[in-house]
């Protein structure tokens, strides 16, 4: 009996070793604007405070007895230090937006739990966090096109309206190309920076989401300026063909290492290793802008959950060549301290009403879907039924009602926006005190189920 038992102890022990230390790799994206900075700050603060906040009061971080912050050996980190300079400096200000990958390294030590946890000591966990922008996402339909398809779909897209608008003469001048005549590479360079403005334009003036190839807009540090110097060709087709140096061949040959490599390249060296994956979407400010902004917010994330979808045909596996592993997904409506506390919620409902179809893929695809409605940096305080803040670019303080949000998204897309004001970060925020939130301690409790701590 007692040799028995003295077995079943070094069995114990011995899965304890695996069990001590475990990796976690966490996706965070969102389009542009959504809140991704502004949330790794405050998830890495809290977590550096986490003897003092909402954190120290719930399992299993009132176990949690270090936690360190890897500076050094991180490729590409995220600049946490340059995000606080900036919330903490005087007057406060926002840190600089996602504009390129990033990454941060979290190492967490546990205390045991319960008698056998106490014989296998302490746990730790060790957090990956990759932060990417979700417009990267939005690229996936290009593995499944060879250019001239793409050169059809481009034509197609600029012949309609609002593109056709904003193209104007870069328009014109691509469809007087000839793809089979000699390519001159300084009118090509010329070209592709008008495709980026016209990208641009799409973006900023029509709130357009959809604006390929993503990289032009967001290129990233990992690709050289001419390997995007490449055009749709208006005349050209799936049948075309060029000879060597052509405006065809040149085009074509740019376009394929843009998919294999840079579009391919992100999903094989990144996607793939991901656990699971926060996706935030700023929510409040297409439903403040109106019925279209809100129809280009849904057909983006449609085109973003296209990554997430792994279905039962394995038509994302066969596109990718791999079966993501992400099993978890937690969808974020940002920025939700905009509105009232009992309307958070209801914030986060529109969301989903906003996306219930593509939703219901993901989940039947096998992924566990959980929404949460974030602040992850309180900049309003409730006094009553009003809201006050502070205003970005002034002073003083403002009290106002920012007005009601429905319990469910109607199904024309049409809301009474409530009232959205460019708010200031808080003051006093500080390295050393967890910075206001709403609901960054559920985040991170969901980022950490299922882990065996
Ligand atoms: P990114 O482009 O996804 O990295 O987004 P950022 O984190 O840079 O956020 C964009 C802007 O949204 C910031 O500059 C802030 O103005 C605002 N913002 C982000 N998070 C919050 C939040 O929790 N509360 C409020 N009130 N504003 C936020």
């Amino acid at each position: 009996m007692a040799n028995k038992s003295a077995n079943w102890f070094k069995q114990a022990g011995q899965a304890g070793n695996s069990l001590r230390r475990q990796r976690l790799r966490v996706g965070v994206t969102g389009l542009s604007g959504a809140g991704k900075t502004t949330f790794i700050t405050s998830l890495i603060n809290q977590l550096e405070n986490h003897q003092k906040g909402l954190l120290a009061q719930r399992a299993p971080f009132d176990r949690l007895v270090s936690m360190r912050w890897r500076r050094d050996e991180v490729k590409q980190p995220f600049p946490y230090l340059d995000s606080l300079a900036a919330l903490s400096a005087e007057p406060a200000s926002w840190p600089e937006s996602t504009a390129d990958l990033s990454r941060v390294l979290l190492d967490l030590r546990f205390k045991p739990q319960g008698l056998l946890g106490k014989m296998q000591g302490t746990r730790e966990i060790s957090i990956e966090i990759l932060d990417y922008p979700g417009e990267w996402l939005l690229d996936l339909p290009l593995l499944n096109l060879n250019y001239g398809q793409w050169c059809e779909q481009m034509a197609q897209w600029l012949s309609q309206s609002p593109r056709a608008e904003l193209a104007a003469s870069l328009r014109e001048r691509l469809q007087a190309l000839d793809p089979e005549a000699a390519a001159d590479e300084a009118e090509l360079a010329d070209l592709a920076g008008q495709w980026s403005a016209f990208l641009q334009r799409c973006r900023s003036e029509a709130g357009l989401s959809r604006n390929q190839p993503a990289r032009f807009l967001q290129p990233g540090s990992d690709v050289a300026a001419q390997m995007l110097h490449f055009v749709p060709l208006l005349r050209a087709n799936q049948h075309s063909q060029g000879s060597t140096s052509s405006w065809w061949s040149v085009c074509e040959a740019r376009f394929n290492y843009y998919r294999d490599f840079i579009v391919r390249g992100f999903y094989d060296e990144h996607f793939r290793h991901l656990d699971q994956q926060v996706l935030l979407v700023d929510m409040l400010t297409p439903m403040d802008a109106g019925q279209a902004a809100l129809t280009d917010l849904k057909g983006a994330m449609e085109a973003v959950l296209e990554s997430f979808h792994y279905g039962q045909n394995g038509f994302l596996a066969r596109l990718l060549r791999f079966r993501p592993r992400i099993r978890r997904l937690a969808l974020c409506a940002t920025k939700v301290d905009k509105v009232g506390p009992l309307q958070q919620r209801a914030v986060q409902q529109c969301l989903e009403d906003l996306m219930v179809d593509r939703l219901a893929d993901v989940r039947h695809g096998g992924v566990e879907i959980k929404g949460i409605p974030l602040s992850a940096i309180r900049a309003t305080r409730q006094e009553g039924d009003a809201l006050v803040a502070g205003l970005q670019g002034k002073t003083g303080w403002v009290r106002y009602q920012p007005g009601d949000i429905p319990a469910h998204l109607p199904q024309s897309l049409q809301v009474n926006s409530p009232q959205l004001l460019a708010l200031r970060p808080p003051p006093g925020l500080h390295r050393n005190e967890p910075f206001p939130h709403y609901r960054m301690d559920d985040l991170v409790a969901w980022m950490l189920k299922g882990t065996r701590l």
